[in-house]
């Protein structure tokens, strides 16, 4: 859900309660509004904004805060927890043998979201194939054979055959020895009659374990009809929301959750089979709120500190923030964000950092590039140890040395430092951040 300025406008309210250990009416009020404004603009319902208002008001003011609790931290949580009680649960998709068939009109991203998901089931080491019925949208085969190579998963459709139903029928036989069965379904423009026929026909021929409803994020308040009509007909268990790297807003799509008493299984962010994500409650609304998503930044750094052979204690960061941030250090860092993802994501999912501090760096500051980071470990290598602890008594005179005897120029040297004195700032600016924050959160 695009809610982007969610947690700079409530940040600034929440930071006029610091020092507070008690609400009043006022600051309530106004963290409210803040959440109504930025929740209607990403289409999230009136009905539900409502509510939600009401359960933080009615909170906020009447819960005794835990001892010690600020003012502060207690608004958070409460808005934290409801934000995520509004979005719900990810719907439960064990990793074990089943049936899933999408359903969703023509558009909306199905035949797609059936390739993304069984890559990302192949990716928890199952195997899963993908059947695709749609017989109606002309290069819906194409268009699927050809995503489900790239997936490398297996597949089945027929370009010969015009009826969905046998097609499944087929499908299902052929694709027995599979774990993981998605079935794609043919959508309309609209909600028709045989469009709903042909999908109840095709329900009872696969019998899935689950169905998805897949919604274009961009689908606003029509998403309450289209989700009552597929909830009378087949059920839903689920919803996967697609296109949400676009300038959609995403929020539509709570209506059909809530309408079909149902949950959020993926969230599509790109036209490439790769491009999809488990929905995961906790982690999107700590991004929606500006304070990064410690539990996804762990997950990358441990997967980096696997690839780098690095041990624990090489990536603390509470050590980091701590002392002097060396030579040493930052080539741990670099190798570590070296195997993360572009820093720029890396950065959003670190609290405080989303916004304020990358705008302030160059683009290519944080370019940490395999070459780069060659280039500086040369470099580093004919350093001493005193100098690799203490960057700044490399002197002019040093930096020739160091130039010198590493092969590269005096201006790469120069760079390295230039970098070692940014990175340096950047991590003082983490345990600045003052009221421990950073440090509770890294703990979570
Ligand atoms: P279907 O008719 O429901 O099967 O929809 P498709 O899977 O063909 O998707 C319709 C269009 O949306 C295609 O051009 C897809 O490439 C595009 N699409 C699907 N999911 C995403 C997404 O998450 N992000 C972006 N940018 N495009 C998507």
């Amino acid at each position: 859900m695009v809610l982007d300025d969610l947690g700079s406008s409530l940040r600034g309210s929440l930071d006029k309660l610091r020092g507070k250990s008690r609400l009043d009416e006022e600051d309530v009020e106004e963290i409210v509004k803040e959440i109504q404004r930025s929740l209607l603009q990403a289409d999230v319902s009136v009905d539900l904004v409502m509510d939600l208002s009401e359960d933080i008001r009615e909170r906020a003011l009447n819960e005794e805060p835990p001892g010690g609790t600020s003012a502060r931290d207690h608004v958070l949580r409460i808005v934290y927890e409801e934000l995520v009680g509004l979005v719900g649960e990810s719907t439960d998709l064990p990793l074990e043998s089943q049936t899933i068939m999408l359903a969703g009109l023509q558009g909306s991203g199905k035949t797609t979201s059936a390739a993304k998901m069984a890559w990302w089931f192949s990716k928890k080491g199952l195997r899963p194939g993908v059947i695709q019925t749609d017989t109606f949208r002309p290069g819906a085969y194409d268009q699927a054979k050809q995503m489900c190579e790239r997936a490398e998963v297996e597949f089945y459709g027929d370009p010969d055959n015009d009826d969905p139903v046998d097609i499944a029928r087929k499908g299902k036989e052929e694709l027995s020895d599979v774990d993981v069965l998605i079935v794609d379904t043919a959508g309309r423009h609209a909600l028709e009659d045989t469009l709903i026929g042909e999908l109840e026909e095709i329900e009872r021929v696969v019998d899935p374990d689950r169905n998805l409803l897949v919604l274009d994020a961009a689908i606003g308040q029509g998403a309450k009809d289209q989700a009552d009509e597929f909830e009378s007909a087949v059920g839903i268990d689920g919803v996967v929301i697609t296109k949400l790297d676009g300038t959609a807003k995403g929020g539509g799509a709570l209506a059909a959750v809530d309408r079909t008493d149902s949950s959020i299984a993926f969230l599509g962010t790109g036209e490439e089979v790769q491009d999809i994500e488990r929905f995961e409650p906790s982690g999107f609304i700590s991004r929606l709120l500006g304070m990064g998503d410690l539990k996804q930044l762990t997950e990358r750094v441990e997967r980096a500190m696997e690839e780098t052979g690095q041990t624990e204690e090489d990536w603390d960061p509470e050590e980091m923030m701590k002392g002097e941030f060396t030579l040493h250090d930052m080539r741990k860092q670099m190798e570590a964000m070296n195997n993360m993802g572009p820093l720029s994501q890396v950065m959003d999912m670190i609290p405080g950092l989303g916004g304020g501090l990358k705008d302030q760096l160059p683009d290519d500051a944080m370019d940490v590039t395999q070459e780069r980071l060659r280039d500086f470990e040369v470099i580093m290598d004919s350093m001493t140890d005193d100098e690799l602890a203490n960057p700044r008594s490399v002197s002019k005179s040093r930096i020739e040395r160091v130039a010198r005897g590493s092969g590269k120029s005096e201006e790469q040297v120069r760079e390295l430092l230039e970098q070692h004195k940014m990175m340096s700032r950047m991590m003082k600016q983490f345990s600045g951040m003052g009221d421990g924050d950073m440090q509770r959160m890294m703990k979570k």
